[in-house]
């Protein structure tokens, strides 16, 4: 049953009731990207440009970026590709831009925040993404990671525009971007939570950390209502715009966990992505609900105690876990 069970997966992600939640794919470069092609992701929802440099000791040039960009851009004519800009620090350092000998690697110059120290990086590669979006068929938008304010997506944003691209997006995996989702959103086009560091950051407890695992779960209320705040931002701005509320994604490894991915849908987040190999299951298990039945199973996890009464609670609530095996 498992194997039918996976194999119905048709490359479209639906509750039960018609409402379309795209499935989309994490990659880290042109291979991963044929393969989730091939498994039926409808995207890329996050392509990790570091994973393409993580050898490199010194920068790469703006064709070398474009040839590795287009590779993926490539596996996907016609599709949404979601690339997120160089995200070096902490546990993915990067020798050409993040300093080793920082005292607190998670807490330092990481992500976005290295245009601070390293200005002009960051602007070539948003040349580079540019020119490899030009040659290609994809339709692609571009998230910086580690945004902390208002003030830095407005910047990114106009850093985006200056290099001729359209659709900038922020992640949201610091708490200080949850908590004021709506301005953030006021200055870029969609959002992307980062739920690995989002719950690293929440939970103050190093995501490497194995003795801190049960504290580093997406299952953790505080994090739901986090997810929570970033959907209702969204909203709140979309609102105040007088119109539909931006995107606001998941593409942290919460959305690979078939119960859970139905609790972040149930909590107003519009697209899923993850491991290609998550994705038929996934698929799987929304199809079981309708939008009102996810709400429900959202609400339940907000209002549990702990994260395993969250997590407990909703999958005795979904039968076809079981047969999932
Ligand atoms: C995240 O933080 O959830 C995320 C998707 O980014 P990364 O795991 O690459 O830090
Ligand atoms: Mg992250």
């Amino acid at each position: 049953e498992t194997a039918s069970l996976l194999a119905d997966f048709d490359g479209q992600g639906t509750t039960a009731d018609g409402h379309l939640v795209p499935l989309l794919a994490n990659v880290g470069g042109a291979k991963d990207a044929v393969a989730a092609a091939e498994l039926g992701a409808e995207g890329v929802g996050l392509f990790r440009t570091e994973f393409c440099f993580l050898e490199r000791d010194s920068e790469p040039t703006v064709d070398e970026q474009a040839a590795a960009y287009q590779g993926v851009f490539d596996a996907f004519p016609g599709k949404k590709v979601v690339l997120r800009t160089l995200d070096a620090g902490a546990d993915k350092p990067l020798p050409f831009l993040t300093d080793a000998t920082e005292p607190n690697p998670a807490l330092g110059v990481r992500g976005y925040r290295t245009d601070l120290t390293s200005p002009g990086v960051l602007q070539r590669q948003l040349e580079a993404i540019a020119r490899a979006a030009e040659q290609s068929e994809a339709d692609v938008w571009v998230m910086a990671p580690m945004i902390s304010t208002a003030d830095e997506a407005a910047k990114f944003a106009s850093m985006c525009a200056d290099a001729g691209l359209k659709t900038p997006g922020v992640m949201v995996e610091v708490p200080s971007a949850a908590l004021t989702a709506d301005a953030i959103l006021r200055e870029v086009s969609f959002a992307s939570l980062g739920t690995n560091d989002l719950t690293q950051y929440a939970m103050a407890a190093d995501r490497q950390l194995g003795p801190l695992a049960a504290l580093n779960t997406p299952w953790q209320p505080a994090v739901l209502r986090l997810v929570r705040l970033s959907a209702e931002g969204a909203a709140t701005e979309g609102a105040a715009a007088e119109r539909n509320a931006k995107p606001v994604g998941v593409c942290g490894e919460a959305a690979a966990d078939p119960a859970l991915a139905v609790v972040l849908v149930g909590l107003g987040v519009t697209t899923l992505s993850m491991t290609a190999r998550s994705l038929a299951a996934v698929a799987a298990v929304l199809k079981t609900v309708t939008l009102a039945q996810a709400q429900e199973l959202a609400e339940l996890a907000l209002s549990a105690r702990t994260a395993e009464d969250a997590r407990s609670a909703v999958r005795g609530k979904l039968p076809v876990l079981e047969d999932l095996g």
